[in-house]
């Protein structure tokens, strides 16, 4: 017996934020709340999407003040402007990080505090409806924008998960023209953040064909277009495969992610260094592969051949030789990650909630071993 439940409703295809004016009319949303990050400002994607609208955008009504990995202070700022503005709605612009942020922000609109009360999946159930959210996703990797969780850094230092159908975007626009703009690391970042998802998704043991399928045709095409995409930015076709991957990386997350995600949670919730959640995925994601290895069934050899990938090679190598193509770092130490914060990782990653889904059982040992892995 097994309960599957799937999802929301994605625009898709290039040109199609501009369809943004008749989706928020559809929800009866008449002055959003943007949240957004100075980056994307700074990149005219505010300006260009906003274009689509028939007046300017008030700009008391946009929050761009995102930090990289959202905290319950940048909640509570952009909660006072969604309220001083008078909105009903948001506009998330953005990666994961502004999407995440607007999912904080629509639940304490419609929420009491303090926030750490809704956090983790036994809040699931208490959670009730939320302001609504429009997803406009500036990168591929996230899949925020199809996802009903955000993961918030709370004041205490942990970084935690708000899961609830109700946080769900009502609508997501994937209009992979945005994306062109993105630099080389930005795209191989988040683009490895789309394979993790796909890859652990498709290795948790938990039972739901649906979500497998859908994890292994993302996984596919991350592996066959990232590269490419990478070094040729503005081909269109690539970029669309790549927001395709990311769109199923967060289809089917809600199976289960593994260690790769336990451990880059609380490294997320440094404050120095500065991490970014796709590029630690990808340096640990070759050291959790190896640590699976027998626990995965037949699956390692769905993913080769998905791939493309001979019989014999080794998917942990393979991965390694991707991230290199791609230039993502060798390692967490090369990231600036202190071994200093090694028992503030593994007690974080022991009490995430991505830690029960990995194909082979965790202990403190094991994660010590394996964020030692990604150290070197
Ligand atoms: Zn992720």
């Amino acid at each position: 017996m097994a309960t599957i439940q799937y999802l929301t409703t994605i625009e898709f295809g290039a040109g199609v934020s501009t369809q943004l004016p008749v989706v928020l009319a559809e929800l009866g949303i008449r002055r959003p709340l943007w949240v957004t990050d100075r980056g994307i400002v700074d990149a005219g994607l505010l300006d260009r999407v906003s274009a689509t609208l028939a007046e300017p955008v008030d700009r008391d009504t946009v929050f761009d003040a995102t930090p990289p990995n959202p905290t319950e202070a940048a909640v509570h700022a952009a909660q006072q402007r969604y309220k001083a503005a008078g909105c009903d709605g948001i506009v998330a612009l953005g990666g994961g990080s502004p999407i995440d942020l607007a999912k904080g922000v629509a639940l304490m609109a419609t929420h009491d505090g303090p926030l750490a009360r809704w956090a983790g999946m036994a809040a699931l159930g208490s959670i009730g409806p939320c302001a609504p959210i429009v997803a406009v996703p500036t990168t591929a990797g996230t899949g925020s924008e199809v996802g009903r969780g955000a993961l918030l850094c709370l004041a205490d230092g942990r970084k935690l998960v708000f899961v609830s159908p109700h946080l769900l975007p009502k609508r997501a626009l994937c209009d992979p023209v945005l994306t062109v703009g993105m630099p080389a690391a930005m795209t191989a970042g988040t683009g490895m953040d789309a394979l993790a998802h796909c890859v652990e998704t498709y290795l948790s043991p938990r039972f739901n064909p649906p979500a497998d399928a859908i994890a292994l045709d993302g996984a596919a095409r991350a592996w066959r277009w990232l590269a490419h995409a990478v070094r040729h930015p503005a081909d269109l076709a690539a970029r669309a495969e790549m927001m395709v991957a990311g769109l199923h990386g967060g289809l089917a997350f809600q199976k289960g992610l593994g260690a790769v995600h336990a451990l880059s949670h609380p490294l997320g919730a440094l404050t120095a260094p500065t991490l970014h959640h796709g590029t630690v995925n990808a340096v640990l994601l070759p050291h959790v592969l190896r640590f699976n290895a027998g626990h995965v069934g037949d699956k390692f050899a769905r993913l080769q051949a998905a791939f493309g990938l001979d019989a014999g090679a080794d998917l942990a190598d393979a991965f390694t030789a991707l991230n290199l193509r791609i230039g993502m770092p060798a390692s967490l130490a090369a990231m600036g990650v202190p071994a200093a914060v090694r028992g503030r990782v593994v007690a974080g990653a022991l009490a995430d909630h991505s830690l029960p889904t990995n194909p082979r059982p965790l202990d403190a040992a094991a994660l010590g071993h394996l964020f030692d892995s990604g150290m070197q």
